[in-house]
């Protein structure tokens, strides 16, 4: 491809609105552009790199015996009500109507149309197990699309959906999709976790997400360095704390905190670290009443873990302040577990506190040196709280945590929609039976980005050569002065595409530094300068982007040299 073509805009300015770098880089280097919040068009470089994804993971799924077809974007209404998920899926799903008023979505996921196709398709166990995927664009109207491709609204999605007749089948499909995303995140160059996971609104039993470690990461993913142990931190159970609960050694006082609501606020009045107090958060209970739930200053309330405990509402709600006034006397700063009539449930490390610090259930007061057992009743227990890095995990070594961006997820379903939309096949004795399915996720788009996150540097992107939209940029200097150079590396460009290497050839009338610093910012994996002065000994110029290294190599070899390098890693 020639740049005189395109053509390339770029920026050396970062974007005000782009916060992480896979973002601002993409930008940058004009590899995609916003047309509103969410949706990019990807641009002619840009587009051969998520090409290269895309052609990636299709491959590995074909090497599965996956088999691929392509759905439609549009669904219509009915299939969503079989399930009972157009009135459950709420403002994620872009809703709309067709000229006779009928409803559709655009599709956030395949789960019903797939499920529709294998009832009709689908019909004796002997057809079975089969899995179906495409690559395809989805349409989620994100509450908050942000980080560019990360979190859009309309993005790239591989999907596959497996149809079994027994847990043995689905267990056997889901390793092997398990093992195919090792082998496209290898190939990809994206070191990955795999991590055990909530499978959310979507149900069933197991599931299992892959994650890119990034600081931009929007998951916390806990993990044991050098066990298999990773979770989302959603998820991450955590233990029962070993030391037994400290005697008391305090009387219980109540002192003035006025203006001191936080945590941190009550700390720095009292002169005691986070770990020394206790914070009380009010939910609704599934009967309309109050629930308090109690957790030390130092931790921070795991939603997921604490909706599915018995009484508490679902989603979880939290109370609001005129709600916890009436119920407890005071503002939300200054609430507390002692002396209440509601259901107080404590967090494990809450209930092994001791002398602790809480609101007084009074404006402007909290208590000091409360303690269990004595000024208020032992609590009941459970595990509300997000795990922390230094807790021992429940396998054994101590938990790190780490930012994530989920690339990958893959779950069982189960029967939860083949029942709802009648899936059926006939088994051996001729008995109609629902079809198990699993559900497999690649995030073809987000991993472009993920990629770029990963890879970069002060000057641009080093893109990893499995993802490289070229392997190859060919840098033409001053061509318009040097008719010699125009003519090298022309007949260079030629021989390259012959050789079969993508390369993009950069043949536009700009100064040096500008084709240097584009060079850089789109990172291709290796450059090639044509200049003057070295053509006059039959020499150019051979660097590698993701090093300092230059050297300077006969042209006559340098087509062989470049296969070699490119071939040969
Ligand atoms: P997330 O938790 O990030 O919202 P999800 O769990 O809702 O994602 P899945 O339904 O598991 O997403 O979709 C499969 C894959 O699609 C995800 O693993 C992710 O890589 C990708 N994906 C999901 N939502 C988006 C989005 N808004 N933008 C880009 N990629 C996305
Ligand atoms: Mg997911």
């Amino acid at each position: 491809m020639r740049l005189s073509n395109l053509p390339l805009t770029t920026f050396k300015e970062v974007p005000a609105d782009a916060e992480i770098a896979s973002h601002q880089l993409m930008l940058r280097a004009g590899l995609i552009r916003q047309l509103a919040s969410g949706l990019f068009t990807w641009m002619p470089i840009g587009l051969r790199a998520l090409r290269k994804v895309e052609q990636i993971v299709r491959e590995e799924m074909d090497r599965t015996g996956a088999v691929e077809l392509l759905m439609p974007a549009v669904q219509p209404a009915e299939l969503w009500q079989e399930t009972g998920r157009w009135d459950k899926y709420g403002p994620l799903l872009l809703r709309m109507h067709d000229r006779k008023n009928r409803e559709f979505c655009f599709g956030p996921t395949h789960e019903e149309v797939i499920t529709d196709i294998a009832r009709q398709e689908l019909k004796s166990y002997k057809q079975l197990p089969v899995n179906y995927y495409q690559i395809q664009t989805k349409f989620r109207d994100e509450l908050r699309p942000r980080f560019g491709l990360m979190r859009a609204r309309e993005f790239v999605m591989k999907d596959a959906y497996s149809f079994h007749l027994d847990q043995d089948s689905l267990d056997e499909t889901y390793t092997l999709m398990a093992e195919a995303y090792r082998a496209i995140f290898d190939r990809l160059g994206l070191p990955c976790k795999l991590v055990d996971a909530d499978s959310g609104a979507i149900g069933g039993s197991r599931s299992c997400e892959f994650h890119v470690l990034a600081d931009s990461g929007e998951d916390a993913i806990a993990y044991v360095d050098g066990e298999d142990f990773a979770m989302n931190v959603e998820l991450a159970p955590a233990g029962i704390p070993d030391e037994e609960r400290a005697d008391p050694t305090q009387d219980m006082q109540k002192v003035a905190t006025p203006d001191s609501r936080s945590i941190d606020q009550v700390c720095e009045r009292l002169a005691i670290v986070p770990s020394q107090a206790v914070k009380t958060l009010l939910v609704e209970g599934d009967k309309d009443e109050l629930i308090a739930l109690v957790l030390r200053g130092d931790h921070s309330l795991n939603t997921v873990k604490t909706e599915k405990l018995a009484g508490v509402r679902q989603p979880l709600t939290l109370a609001g302040a005129e709600q916890i006034e009436s119920a407890l006397g005071a503002e939300p700063g200054f609430v507390g577990p002692v002396g209440t009539k509601i259901r107080v449930i404590a967090d494990h490390s809450a209930a092994a506190a001791a002398n602790f610090v809480c609101g007084a259930n009074e404006n402007g007061y909290h208590l000091t040196g409360a303690n269990w057992g004595r000024d208020l009743p032992e609590p009941e227990q459970a595990d509300l709280r997000n795990v922390v890095a230094g807790d021992h995990s429940p396998a054994g070594g101590v938990i790190s945590i780490a930012r994530g961006i989920e690339v990958g997820h893959i779950f069982q379903l189960g029967d939860t929609y083949s029942r709802s939309m009648n899936a059926c096949v006939l088994d051996k004795d001729g008995r109609e039976q629902p079809m198990l399915m699993g559900c497999y996720g690649i995030g073809v788009s987000r991993i472009v980005a993920a990629a770029v996150e990963q890879n970069h540097d002060e000057k641009g992107i080093l893109w990893p050569p499995e993802l490289a939209p070229f392997q190859v940029v060919l840098v033409a200097l001053n061509t318009k002065k040097s008719a010699e150079v125009r003519s090298s590396a022309e007949s260079l460009y030629e021989k390259l595409v012959q050789a079969g290497i993508e390369v993009l050839f950069d043949d536009r009338d700009a100064r040096p530094g500008v084709k240097f610093a584009d060079a850089d910012l789109l990172g291709i994996p290796c450059q090639v300068v044509v200049g003057d002065r070295g053509l006059k000994n039959g020499i150019v110029e051979f660097r590698q982007r993701c090093s300092d290294d230059s050297r300077e190599l006969e042209l006559d070899g340098i087509v062989d040299f470049i296969a070699t390098q490119i071939g040969g890693g």
